[in-house]
């Protein structure tokens, strides 16, 4: 390997073939309104999959496909019984979805590696790039399942045995779109060095704060409920209104109660009721029953717990007043903090390079999140317009892409080491 001139910290990413790489890959299931339409183990998503594993060979990648079909493609070290630098995340959309959620994170990860090829920098450490199975679960539930797996968050049976709406299972999927790997699909403690995960922030904040890089400090945590508020069907003429027992009503002022809880907690905590199901929904009805979902996210457990225990106190202010209500929790994810070592890479290679940051936080989930259970962690948010995603109109800065790939770059080679 020829010895170079200049160091490792001057190095640059290629942005114009970073996004044309993105817009290649965006064509495997363009939709007509400008999106992406690549569900996950479909053949498009082959098609995707195939891509990648080409470019990834096309650059000297060794590449190994395990049990729930993430891929992995791994550049060489000086030292390759090191645990890998790893980055990734992955390239199934949403049936609406566009060109940059995920997609982005796996690109700027093999750019990565060809920016090293071309300046013929090796780490001592090997570099990985992972591609991570159905993170979106549009077709196959549970979310983020190739991490999930990865993580230990369930097990590899319990994925491979889900089905789609058409009665197709995972293994089913994986074997006939060739993905059906036979590497080991759980990650076993040690196995990587660190993990860093570039993505569009799919939320408003680093544009309306004008910032480019987002120094992610962690996810939040998030506590979901089945609530069914149960009261009386009467006539809306005869029944004087200090004689009902309206379930809609306690409806609105539960929502309104989900509201206010998560503005009391500022600037992390959120409260969405999302889904509201009346019955018998009759407009000279009084509501009898109201089935409703809450979602509660905060940044720590603390915070988490007091909006527990603030909505059930809501919960128990509506039974006084006549309505019975069921309340269970259908969904805990600890809120997840990134590693600080990892995070002050991101922040510094920021600076380093000039580019303006700021700390932010997740607000949705990440194959990074469950990465964080077994290894050291971090993510790099750049802004998405307008904070739309999951959206077939996303869309994202090539500038600001290219800075978020660069400071990948640097950080990973601050992990990696030895690379001057
Ligand atoms: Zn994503």
């Amino acid at each position: 390997m020829e010895r170079l001139d200049q160091p490792a910290a001057a190095v640059r990413i290629d942005g114009a073939r970073l996004w044309g790489s993105l817009m290649q890959l965006a064509r495997i299931g363009a939709t007509q309104k400008g999106g992406v339409c690549r569900l996950a183990l479909t053949d498009l998503d082959r098609q995707g999959r195939d891509l990648f594993v080409a470019w990834a060979k096309e650059i000297g990648c060794t590449v190994r496909i395990d049990a729930i079909g993430n891929i992995f493609a791994r550049r060489a070290g000086r030292n390759d019984t090191l645990p890998p630098v790893m980055t990734g995340s992955h390239i199934d959309t949403q049936p609406t979805g566009g060109k940059f959620d995920g997609n982005y994170g796996v690109l700027a990860g093999l750019e990565v590696l060809r920016t090293l090829n071309d300046n013929h920098i090796v780490t001592q450490a090997p570099l990985e790039v992972a591609v991570w199975t159905n993170e979106e679960g549009s077709r196959f539930v549970p979310v983020m399942m190739g991490s999930g797996v990865y993580a230990g968050a369930f097990s590899l049976d319990h994925a491979l045995a889900q089905k789609d709406h058409d009665g197709v299972s995972v293994a089913e999927a994986l074997r006939s779109i060739g993905y059906a790997g036979s590497a080991s699909a759980v990650g076993q403690p040690g196995a990587v060095g660190a993990y860093f995960e570039a993505h569009i922030e799919q939320g408003p904040v680093l544009e309306a704060h004008d910032k480019t890089i987002g120094v992610v400090q962690g996810a939040l945590g998030q506590r979901w409920y089945d609530v069914t508020l149960t009261g009386m069907e009467a006539h809306a003429g005869p029944t004087p209104m200090e004689l009902r027992r309206d379930a809609l009503l306690a409806a609105a002022r539960l929502i309104q109660a989900v509201n206010r809880i998560a503005c009391a907690h500022a600037p992390h905590a959120r409260g969405t009721v999302g889904w509201v199901d009346n019955y018998p929904n009759s407009r000279n009805v009084i509501p009898g029953r109201v089935k409703l979902s809450v979602d509660l996210r905060a940044a720590d457990d603390a915070t988490l717990d007091a909006l527990n225990t603030e909505l059930h106190a809501e919960c128990a202010a509506l039974r006084t007043q006549g309505i019975d209500v069921a309340i269970e929790q259908v969904v805990y994810f600890p809120p997840q903090p990134f590693a600080p070592e990892l995070v002050d890479a991101i922040r510094t290679g920021a600076q380093t390079l000039g580019y303006s940051s700021m700390d932010a936080i997740s607000g949705a989930g990440h194959d990074a999140v469950y990465l964080a259970r077994v290894a050291p962690t971090a993510m790099i948010f750049v802004p998405c317009k307008d904070g739309i995603s999951h959206n077939e109109i996303e869309d994202a800065d090539p500038a600001h892409l290219e800075a978020g790939c660069n400071v990948l770059l640097q950080a990973m080679l601050q992990r990696a080491g030895g690379a001057a």
